[in-house]
């Protein structure tokens, strides 16, 4: 096959992952090609819906507390270089039963690393954030650090800088095949055939349908997230409110934002497996049972929240079966990397995964510690 005149790297997807790897490997003069189906960002994928949070001590488990020190220094470094702020470290606040996995993983993953955090019992709740409405026996642990990110500006911001240190991206431009060899990496697209040294899948919710021979399954689910104008507005404000998650019976995860300006309103989600869908054939249309969740979080937890709604959107998750991201090369061609099952909580590893996977595609291994979210766990030889 051979690079013959091509790329260092072709990069496929530049969503979340595949805009901050090509910022990276731009950034360190490598030759990148990206590939983007649809614009450059959009709102089709997974990363739309004008906020994603960000937190430290992280209840999913310790082992990304490393990753997560190292992405807060590269939001930052993200924000000087472009100049405009993408992370609000607003404080957030994590609450369920004192056994549960959220209170209990988030405690486990700050005490482990050493993270500042406080123990607050229901009553220390209620007095220092009267907004929620809980059960008696939930209590919670608040994070100074944690805060949100502007995910379609990261990822504008991302584009932006590795185009200015030279990488070439292009938008709707779809890759429909793609091969590998001792020689070399090839991707074709409606456009042409591009050639290179290594290849990089970033290609979120669509990735099963690019790598059919990964041999690990991602289920892609419909989720659903929806903005409302409080009753109170002043309680839910930008400085007063912070980003928060309540754990459910079922073990799903209500959470929610303070107000931005970005898009008007309080916005909630649940985090949870939504239904099973295929990315190209998913209803975007948000439905009564859609807007039954929202209101049904807000009766719940929020009762000073709800009000009339004013915006709902449907985005993608893609699952791995454990809920952990999988970073690796490809089972069968070495020269082919994957970044994908980011489970619903990829959006502020971005930074990092950025620098991985330009470590990995240029130099064949980094110093990060990523070892825990190989394929190797699922029993696959890379
Ligand atoms: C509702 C919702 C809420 C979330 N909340 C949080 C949160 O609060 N905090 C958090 O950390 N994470 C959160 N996440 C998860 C996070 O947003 C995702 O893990 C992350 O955005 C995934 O990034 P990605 O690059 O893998 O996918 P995407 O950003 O979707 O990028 C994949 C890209 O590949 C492109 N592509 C696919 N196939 C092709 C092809 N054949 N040719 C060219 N291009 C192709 C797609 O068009 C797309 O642009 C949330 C996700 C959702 C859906």
């Amino acid at each position: 096959m051979g690079k013959g005149s091509g790329y260092d790297v072709i990069v496929v997807g530049v969503g979340a992952m595949g805009s901050s790897a090509c910022y990276h490997l731009a950034r360190r003069g490598a030759s990148v090609l990206g590939l983007e189906r649809f614009d450059i960002p959009h709102a089709l994928g997974s990363s739309h819906g004008y906020s994603r949070m960000i937190r430290m001590a992280y209840y999913e488990h310790p082992d990304y507390v490393p990753l997560l020190r190292r992405a807060y220094e590269l939001w930052r470094e993200l924000e000087g270089a472009s100049g405009q702020q993408l992370l609000f470290e607003v404080g957030g606040v994590y609450m369920g039963p004192p056994d549960g996995h959220v209170v209990a993983g988030a405690t486990r993953a700050a005490r482990q690393h050493g993270l500042e955090h406080e123990t607050l019992s229901n009553a220390a709740l209620a007095e220092r954030f009267p907004q929620f409405r809980l059960p008696p026996q939930f209590v919670g642990v608040y994070e100074p650090r944690a805060g949100f990110l502007l995910p379609e500006k990261v990822i504008a911001a991302q584009a932006e800088l590795a185009l200015r240190a030279g990488a070439e991206l292009r938008g709707r431009e779809e890759v429909t095949h793609w091969g590998a060899d001792e020689g070399g990496v090839v991707v074709r697209t409606p456009k042409g055939e591009y050639r290179g040294d290594r290849l990089l899948f970033c290609g979120g919710p669509w990735t099963s349908k690019l790598v059919s021979d990964l041999g690990v399954e991602l289920v892609v689910t419909r989720q659903v997230l929806g903005w409302v104008w409080p009753r109170a507005p002043e309680a839910f404000a930008l400085g007063t409110f912070p980003v928060w998650g309540i754990e459910a019976a079922d073990g799903s995860l209500s959470y929610g934002f303070p107000m931005i300006p970005d898009c008007p309103g309080l916005k909630v989600a649940r985090h949870g497996r939504g239904p099973v869908t295929d990315p190209d054939a998913v209803s975007r249309e948000a439905t009564p049972a859609d807007e039954a969740e929202v209101n049904d979080i807000l009766l719940r937890h929020l009762p000073g929240g709800a009000g009339p709604l004013l915006s709902m959107r449907v985005c993608l998750y893609t699952n791995s079966s454990d809920g952990h991201f999988i970073i690796d090369s490809h089972p069968r061609h070495a020269r082919v990397l994957l970044a994908c099952g980011f489970s619903g909580h990829g959006f502020k590893f971005a930074s990092v995964i950025g620098e991985v996977l330009a470590d990995l595609a240029l130099n064949g291994k980094t110093e990060l510690p990523v070892r825990f979210l190989g394929l190797e766990r699922f029993g696959i030889r890379t």
